[in-house]
C-alpha cells in the first residue's frame, strides 16, 4: 500500500482501467492523491475493488509521463520540445498539406477507450467536420466490434442487456471466452457470491481457467473447445435445445420474428449441427454439450457473460449472433437474472462505441448514410459531412502501404503495441507523413510519430466513463492536467487550427450536445447523474427519465428480435506440422493490457513478464520445463518467452499475456479478423513453440 499521509480532501471519480468501471474516492492531500478508496455508493463496485483500481494509481506522475509537445522532422531524428501553438499549428498545417496533395481522404483519427465520452465524441467531430471525412475508429475495433454487429442485428441495440447486479437472480451462469477473476474482479466477486448461492455454472473456454474448479467453486459443466470452434459450440448447443423440445415456444412466439425463428430452427436441426457431428471440430465429448445445453435451457434464469474469447475470432460476430439465439430461444433476455452481457475490457469500450467513433455510424449507433440524421449533425456542426464510411483501422493501414493515406491523429491508444502483427502495423506507420499522437507516454505508437501531443491521466480528467452495464459514471478531476491542457481542449485547439473551431467551455458542454444529438443519451446530464447518485443507465430519455437497468423488458429494442443463422466456417489459422500448436491469448489480474499504465506501478512486481503456458505433455515432447526460454514462432512472426507447464491447458494450445512489448505476443498474431467488423482473430494462431537458450 502506497501511503502518502493523511488526507485534506477528496473527489469521486472512476477507475481508468476494466469495464467495470468502479467508483473510487482519491483521498487528496493538496494536488497529491494519498489513496483510492473503493467508494461504498458506487453502484457498479459497492464499495468494493481490486489491485489494479486500488494500487495501480502511480502512473499518473510516474517519470515517464511527457507533459510538453513535441516535433521532429522524421522518425528518426530526435525530438525537440516545443509549445502547444507550435506543436499544434504544425499538426494542422502537415494535416492539410497531405490533404491538399494526395485528397481529402488521406488522413484520418483513431480515438480510444481510454478517453471519456466527450473526449471520443470530440475526435469523432474532429475527423468528420474539420478533416471532412469518415476515416475515424477505435480501440472497439480490436476487441468488441463484433458484439456491436451481433446484439444490434438481432436485439436491436449493441450493448448489454442487464446490470451487473442482476447476475444475483441468475439461477445458471454460463461465461463463454471470458476469465472474469483476471479481467473483471470485481464483477467475478458477485458472481461468485451467487454462485456459492447455489446457482450453477457452464464454462465455455479452452482453458481451466479460475472459476473451473476453484477454492468453493467448481463449474457443473466446463466445455474445452479448441480454439476456434465457438461457432460450432454454439450452434451444437442451440441444436440440442431444438431438438429436445426446449425452446420457449410462448416466449419466441410472442417477441421473435417467426420468420427468422423458423429459418434458424430448420437450421440448427440439421443432424449436422448436432454436437456429435460437431464433436471432431470442437473435441468436446458430445454427452457434455446435451448436458450444458438442458441445464441452460430450463435450469430457471439462464445468464450468458462473454469476453473477448467470443469476439476476437474470424467468426465472431457470428458467435454473438449465436450466443443472442440461444438466449432468445430460451427465453432468457428481458427480466432480471437473465441476458446477454459482453464484458468489455476497458473502462469505456461501450462508451467510445457510443459515442460514433466507427467510421460507419453517428453517436448512437446511427448509420452515416441516413440522411435524415447525418441532416441533424450537419445543421449543429455547420458542415457537410460525408455520407460514405470511412476507413477501419486495418483498412487506414492498407491505404498507407498502398501510398493513400498519409497522415493519422492517434489518441490515447498504442495500435503498434495491441494490433495485430506488428511487422505489418510498423511497416504502415512508417510510411505515413504526419502521425500525430496524443498520450501520456512515448508508447510504442509514439516511435513512429512525427508530432506528440501530451495527454492526461484519469486523475486529470473531467467527463464521464461508460461501463459494461450501459452505466454512465462522472470521471472527475482530481489534480489540474499537468501539461496544462485537458484531452478534450487539445482536440478544440487542433480543431481550430484547421479552421474548424470548436468553442467549448467545458466538458458538460460536450455532454449537452451528445444529448441534444442523441436520442438514447437525451435524458443525460451531470445534473441527472448527480441526482441519480453518481452514474446512470442509457437510455435515459424522455421514456425512461432516470435510466434503463434493464433492456427489451416487453419487447426488444428491435421490435421483433431477430435470429440469425450461425453456420460455422473454420478458420483458415490451421495447425499444420510446421505450426502445431494453437496459440490463445488473455489477461493476467494485476496487469492491463498493453501495460502502459500497471507496469509503471507497483503492480509489475507481481507479473512482470508474459510468459508461455503449455500442457505438460507438449512441454515433454519439445524438453521444455517449467521457466525455460521457449522460441514461438508463428506465420507473421517469431518471439520468445519463458514458459509455465500448465494443467490449465489443453494439449495442442498455448496461451500467453500481451502486456509486455518486450514480449512482441502481437509480433506473432496474424492479420486474419472477423468477417463482419475486422476484428482481429487474436485468439486463434498457429505456432511452433521449441526450446531456445536465454535471449
Ligand atoms: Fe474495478 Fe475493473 Fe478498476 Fe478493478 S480494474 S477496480 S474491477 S474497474
Amino acid at each position: 500500500v502506497i501511503w502518502l499521509g493523511q488526507a485534506e480532501h477528496s473527489v469521486i471519480t472512476t477507475c481508468a482501467y476494466c469495464g467495470v468501471g468502479c467508483s473510487f474516492k482519491a483521498e487528496m492531500k493538496g494536488n497529491e492523491v494519498v489513496r483510492m478508496v473503493p467508494w461504498k455508493d458506487g453502484k457498479a463496485n459497492e464499495g468494493h475493488s481490486c489491485v489494479k483500481g486500488r494500487f495501480a494509481w502511480g502512473y499518473a506522475t510516474h517519470k515517464d509521463r511527457i507533459t510538453k509537445p513535441m516535433i521532429r522532422a522524421s522518425i528518426d531524428d530526435p525530438w525537440q520540445e516545443v509549445s502547444w501553438e507550435v506543436a499544434i499549428g504544425h499538426a494542422a498545417s502537415e494535416f492539410r498539406r497531405l490533404q491538399t496533395k494526395y485528397g481529402k481522404d488521406s488522413i484520418g483519427g483513431i480515438t480510444s477507450s481510454r478517453c471519456t465520452n466527450e473526449e471520443t465524441y470530440l475526435v469523432q467531430k474532429l475527423i468528420r467536420a474539420a478533416f471532412g471525412n469518415n476515416n475515424v475508429d477505435t480501440c472497439a475495433r480490436v476487441c468488441h466490434s463484433p458484439t456491436g454487429y451481433g446484439l444490434g442485428a438481432t436485439l436491436g441495440t449493441s450493448a448489454g442487456t442487464q446490470t451487473f447486479k442482476s447476475v444475483e437472480q441468475a439461477d445458471v451462469i454460463m461465461v463463454i471466452g471470458a476469465n472474469p477473476t483476471d479481467g473483471h474482479p470485481v464483477f467475478a466477486s458477485r458472481m461468485k457470491k451467487r454462485l456459492r448461492q447455489g446457482a450453477k455454472l457452464i464454462i465455455v473456454d479452452p482453458r481451466k481457467i479460475e472459476l473451473v474448479n476453484s477454492a468453493h467453486i467448481k463449474a457443473d459443466y466446463h466445455l474445452p473447445l479448441r480454439p476456434g470452434t465457438n461457432v460450432a459450440m454454439i450452434t451444437a448447443l442451440a441444436h440440442t435445445i431444438v431438438t429436445e423440445g426446449l425452446v420457449n415456444e410462448a416466449y419466441v412466439a410472442e417477441r421473435c420474428d417467426p420468420k427468422s425463428f423458423n429459418e434458424w430452427r430448420e437450421f440448427v436441426a440439421k443432424p449436422e449441427n448436432s454436437p456429435e457431428a460437431m464433436e471432431a471440430a470442437t473435441g468436446v465429448p458430445a454427452a457434455d454439450v446435451r448436458a450444458a445445453a438442458r441445464l441452460y435451457a430450463t435450469g430457471g434464469n439462464a445468464a450468458i457473460y462473454y469476453g473477448l474469447g467470443v469476439t476476437e475470432h474470424s467468426q465472431g460476430s457470428t458467435m454473438v449472433i449465436g450466443i443472442a439465439n440461444l438466449a432468445m430461444a430460451t427465453g432468457n433476455v428481458g427480466r432480471e437474472g437473465v441476458g446477454v452481457n459482453p464484458l468489455r475490457g476497458q473502462n469505456n469500450v461501450q462508451g467510445s462505441c457510443d459515442m460514433g467513433s466507427f467510421p460507419h455510424e453517428l453517436p448512437g449507433y446511427r448509420h452515416i448514410s441516413d440522411s435524415i440524421v447525418r441532416g441533424q449533425f450537419e445543421e449543429a456542426w455547420g458542415v457537410t459531412l460525408e455520407p460514405e464510411p470511412g476507413l477501419r483501422i486495418p483498412n487506414m493501414f492498407e491505404a498507407a502501404l498502398d501510398g493513400s493515406f498519409k497522415g493519422l491523429y492517434c489518441e490515447g491508444e498504442d495500435i503498434v503495441q495491441s494490433d495485430p502483427n506488428t511487422q505489418h502495423v510498423a511497416a504502415a506507420m512508417r510510411s505515413m507523413e504526419c502521425v500525430v499522437v496524443q498520450d501520456i507516454f512515448l508508447n510504442e505508437t509514439a516511435k513512429y510519430a512525427h508530432v506528440f501531443l501530451p495527454g492526461s491521466s484519469f486523475l486529470e480528467k473531467d467527463g464521464t466513463f461508460t461501463n459494461a452495464e450501459r452505466r454512465i459514471s462522472r470521471v472527475r478531476k482530481v489534480m489540474p492536467p499537468l501539461p496544462g491542457l485537458a484531452d478534450w481542449e487539445v482536440t478544440c485547439k487542433l480543431s481550430e487550427a484547421l479552421g474548424y473551431p470548436m468553442p467549448y467551455k467545458n466538458a458538460e458542454e460536450i455532454m449537452d450536445e451528445i444529448a441534444a444529438l442523441t436520442p438514447t443519451f437525451s435524458g443525460v446530464s451531470y445534473k441527472k447523474i448527480e441526482e441519480m447518485g453518481g452514474s446512470v443507465q442509457w437510455p435515459c430519455n424522455e421514456s425512461a427519465p432516470n435510466g434503463t437497468p434493464t433492456m427489451h423488458i416487453g419487447k426488444f429494442v428491435k421490435g421483433k428480435g431477430k435470429f440469425i443463422i450461425t453456420q460455422y466456417v473454420p478458420t483458415e489459422e490451421k495447425v499444420t506440422r510446421k505450426f502445431p500448436l494453437l496459440l490463445t491469448t488473455g489477461r493476467i489480474l494485476s496487469q492491463y493490457n498493453v501495460g502502459a499504465q500497471t507496469r509503471r506501478t507497483p503492480n509489475n512486481e507481481w507479473h512482470s513478464e508474459d510468459r508461455l503456458e503449455i500442457h505438460p505433455h507438449d512441454a515433454e515432447d519439445r524438453g521444455i520445463k517449467n521457466d525455460d526460454w521457449v522460441g514461438i514462432t508463428s506465420r507473421a512472426g517469431e518471439t520468445v518467452l519463458r514458459a509455465v507447464v500448465s494443467e490449465r491447458m489443453q494439449p495442442g494450445v498455448v496461451y500467453t499475456t500481451f502486456h509486455f512489448p518486450e514480449s512482441g505476443a502481437n509480433v506473432i498474431t496474424t492479420d486474419s479478423s472477423d468477417w463482419a467488423t475486422n476484428c482481429p482473430e487474436y485468439k486463434v494462431t498457429a505456432v511452433q513453440v521449441l526450446p531456445v537458450m536465454q535471449p
